[in-house]
Formats: C-alpha cells, structure tokens, sequence
C-alpha cells in the first residue's frame, strides 16, 4: 500500500521532521552533550571568518552568538534610532560611536539567555570598548573566559570579503575598514595579550580545521554547567 507500517520508527527520515516540533535534530545531538560555560571574545579583521567560526560553535553550545555588526545591520534595516544614527558611519567603513554600540552590548548581555555565556563577535573594536567591557563583565559578574585572535592575511581578506558581496563590501569601504582595524582595533589584541588571556588561530585554514581546531583548544578547559 506504500504507507508505513504502524509501529515502524517514529523519525524514519530526520530531515522530514515537522519544523514545529519542539525537538529539531541539532538539539536532540546537542541534548546528550555536556553543557559548557563559554564566555569569548572573537578578535580579528574584517572577513577574518570570525561570524562563521562563532556560529558554528554557539550553535554546538546552545550560546548566544552577540554580533554587533549583525545587530547594528538589523537596526538600519528596521529603521529604528539607533539604525538611524550608525547607518552613516557603516557604510563609509568607520566605527559606530562607542556610546551607542557599548549601551546595545550593554542592554544584550543582561538578557536571560547570556547565564551560560555568549561569543561577542566585532566588540571590542578598540581600546575604549575593551576597558569599558572589562568594567561591564566585572559588575555583571560574568568574567571572559578568553578572547581569540583571527590571524588572516590582508590579501586573501580582501578577496573574501568581495566575494561575499554586502552592502558596505565595496573597493573603497572595504579599505577603509582594514585602516581602522590596523588603527584603532588592533592595539585591542595586546590589551588581551597583556590580560593573560588571548589565544592565536590561524585563520587562512578551511571553515572544518578551524572549528575542529577550536574545539580542541576549548572543551577541555570550559566548565560544564548542568
Ligand atoms: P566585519 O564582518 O567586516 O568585521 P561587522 O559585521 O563586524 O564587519 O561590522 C560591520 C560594521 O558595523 C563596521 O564596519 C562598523 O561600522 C559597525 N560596527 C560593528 N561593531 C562595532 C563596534 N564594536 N564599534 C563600532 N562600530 C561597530
């Protein structure tokens, strides 16, 4: 008759599960894992890879992944205050004021899904971000577990991030923002290099050696979390 026997298995094909249902597949995998406590900080250049490693691994560890690039992006295409303000600054390649992206990481990080920790990606982007970030997570009692490095070279950033084709991803703002990051955000990696708690990763590697080799080089310092 074609139709499936009853008491055949109840998922015969995963990929068919019905969308509303509250257990999608990644989070029965995810289920029997242990539940880490992550708090990180993704370092590096524009194109570096950072979002796509951040995703991946909040995505494992069922973790906000907290971009302020994403953030800042959602608020200029809702037309909301604050998308109004930045909108200018991003698309000529230059930093959103400190005062307005430190209040958005500042408001993010109190939400209730941050307990078991987050990956910022693209904050700190200079010295005066960090040092207030260090103030925020001291009062928040939420310590930085550690904060990774992207290490990329120039040519093959610009390439990527042509390739991937965003607004603000034009000859010229492109350049612009590799000048600010060499000006303002890379003095941010000796700021955590000073704190003890900066990890290089050698970013010109396939996406699969990257998170294969973050896993190693975190699960087994994290703390579980039950
Ligand atoms: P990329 O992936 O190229 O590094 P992002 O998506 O992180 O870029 O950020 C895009 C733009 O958003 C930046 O060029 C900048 O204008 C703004 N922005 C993001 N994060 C910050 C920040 N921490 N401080 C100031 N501006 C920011």
């Amino acid at each position: 008759m074609g139709k499936m026997a009853t008491g055949s298995p109840q998922i015969a094909n995963p990929a068919r599960l019905d969308p509303s249902t509250p257990w999608s597949l990644t989070q029965l995998l995810v289920k029997n894992q242990p539940r880490y406590m992550m708090r990180l900080i993704f370092l590096g250049p524009p194109g570096a890879g950072k979002g796509t490693q951040a995703a991946l691994l909040a995505e494992r560890w069922q973790i906000p992944h907290i971009s302020t690039g994403e953030i800042l992006r959602q608020a200029v295409a809702d037309g909301t205050p604050l998308g109004i303000k930045a909108k200018s600054y991003m698309d000529n390649g230059e930093l959103v004021p400190d005062r307005l992206v430190i209040a958005l990481i500042e408001e993010r990080l109190q939400q209730s899904d941050t307990k078991r920790g987050w990956i910022l990606d693209g904050f700190p982007r200079n010295v005066p971000q960090a040092t207030t970030l260090g103030e925020l997570l001291d009062a928040i009692s939420q310590p930085c577990d550690r904060a990774l490095n992207f290490e990329v070279p120039t040519d093959i950033l610009v390439a990527r991030m042509l390739g991937r084709g965003r607004q603000d991803d034009n000859e010229t703002t492109i350049r612009r923002r590799l000048e600010v990051y060499l000006e303002q955000t890379e003095p941010v990696i000796e700021f955590y290099r000073q704190h003890g708690c900066l990890t290089v990763i050698d970013g010109n590697r396939s996406v699969e050696d990257i998170h294969r080799d973050l896993l190693v080089a975190l699960e087994p310092q994290a703390t579980t979390h039950s």
